[in-house]
């Protein structure tokens, strides 16, 4: 057995075989392999070239057909960004421009690009709410039902195509539903309430009942068969302000988010979080049609993760915690939790945004926002009033990347007849 040989490095003290220290000069393997990483990583550094795909172009739909096109990644390029996201490019797009952007997809679909020209039909959706036609019809005519959202407000044609399959495609039967919720017109609602009165052969087959499936597009029937909306169409995002702008003279704002509650939590012993801290005289909140002056939406961060937490609310800004809780089956301990909250300041934007702009999870758009629909991370959740039973509205939620840079979003509801708020958590 040959004698071993101390590493060259300074200060390592690791040993090698004469064999190694003949091929690497005297170090140990870990030693090389670091040397390695470093001669590679100078090279790069030396040798990495700037391109800026979108040098000298300025038309919107190109843009947005570089932006979308896939990239190989390659160490040594650098990509210049273009200074606007592809949200804010979509909101700026004429009619001819999305009708132009909705061809460049079915061209896709023909190509077999299915990835691509999804994301383009959902950003046309959830961006500039645009009721799709073309880009549609290929979608469906490649055997495409999801992501269900992209058939929102189709036409009787597509809709009546769907209503058929559905009775005979058991295998897409799921996304069929979901896709024919998203339409939701007078139809739909009229099979979804005939469905309920006499639930079809099928339906024994699904987790849920049919018309269950209207709340994933934000609705239900109500007690006469219609359709009840369990979301406000307003909607208003929060936005991130980072320390430097912190400062900045701020306007009395609608809604304040997060904010450390008075009370603490009965199970946890941590202190509650006012996530949503509404002044009902303010303008731009009279959507919500609530008669009092301030409505404190509270919850406690730590145990909302592992279910939902009730609070009887007045509409002077009062909360307490609710009779109606239950304690999660599984509930760790906080251990106090966090002595303080390291959140960023978000302020209420007063430029309203569309609807549905978060709806969908692919698309990455920031989620905190008051109104609109749910960025639902997994199914639909929304919780029944404890006290009478209906329903609960959705009013706001907290996306926790844009708050403090963590995952998860905390989901608000409201029972305005019962005056009790709801808060749930969904994470991937
Ligand atoms: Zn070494
Ligand atoms: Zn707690
Ligand atoms: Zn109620």
């Amino acid at each position: 057995m040959s004698e071993r040989l101390p590493c060259q490095t300074p200060g390592c003290t690791g040993s090698i075989l004469p064999a190694t220290a003949q091929r690497t000069g005297g170090i140990c393997m870990p030693c090389q392999q670091r040397k390695l990483a470093e001669q590679r990583q100078a090279y790069i550094e030396q040798n990495r070239k700037e391109i800026n795909r979108y040098a000298g172009v300025e038309d919107r739909v190109e843009i947005l057909t570089i932006m979308h096109s896939p990239q190989k990644p390659d160490p040594l390029i650098r990509e210049v960004p273009y200074p606007q996201t592809e949200q804010e490019l979509y909101h700026e797009l004429t009619v001819e421009e999305r009708e132009r952007m909705e061809s460049y997809a079915v061209q896709l679909l023909e190509e077999e690009e299915v990835d691509q020209a999804e994301t383009i039909l959902l950003s046309l959706v959830c961006y500039t709410d645009t009721r799709l036609g073309p880009g549609l019809e290929s979608f469906l005519r490649t055997g495409n039902y999801y992501p269900a959202i992209l058939y929102k407000d189709a036409d009787a044609v597509i809709r009546d195509r769907l209503i058929a399959q559905v009775e005979t495609d058991p295998g897409n039967r799921n996304h069929l539903l979901l896709a024919l919720a998203w339409i939701g017109d007078e139809e739909v609602v009229r099979l979804f309430a005939q469905w309920r009165q006499s639930p079809p052969a099928w339906a024994s087959a699904l987790y849920i009942a049919p018309e269950m499936y209207a709340r994933e597009a934000g609705w239900e029937l109500d007690a006469g068969g219609g359709k009840r909306l369990l979301i406000h169409p307003e909607c208003y995002p929060f936005k991130v302000y980072k320390e430097e702008i912190a400062e900045a003279p701020r306007t009395p704002a609608a809604v304040t988010a997060l904010q450390t509650g008075a009370a603490s939590c009965p199970w946890c012993g941590g202190g509650l979080t006012v996530l949503f801290d509404y002044d009902l005289q303010h303008p731009l909140l009279q959507f919500m049609k609530l008669p009092g002056k301030r409505l404190r939406i509270a919850a406690c961060m730590h145990c909302n993760c592992y279910g939902t937490v009730f609070m009887n609310v007045d509409l002077e800004g009062g909360y307490a915690w609710s009779d109606y809780n239950v304690v999660p089956e599984y509930l760790p301990d906080n251990n106090g939790g966090p002595a303080s909250p390291a959140w960023h300041v978000m302020q209420l934007s007063e430029q309203p945004v569309g609807t549905y702009e978060s709806a969908h999870w692919t698309l990455e758009a920031l989620a905190s926002q008051i109104g609109g629909h749910p960025a639902w991370i997994q199914d639909a959740d929304y919780p029944a009033c404890p006290c009478c039973s209906q329903t609960m509205t959705f009013t706001a939620q907290m996306d926790m990347e844009q708050a403090e840079d963590s995952e998860g979003i905390y989901y608000a509801f409201l029972c305005s007849d019962c005056l009790i708020t709801a808060v749930n958590y969904q994470q991937t």
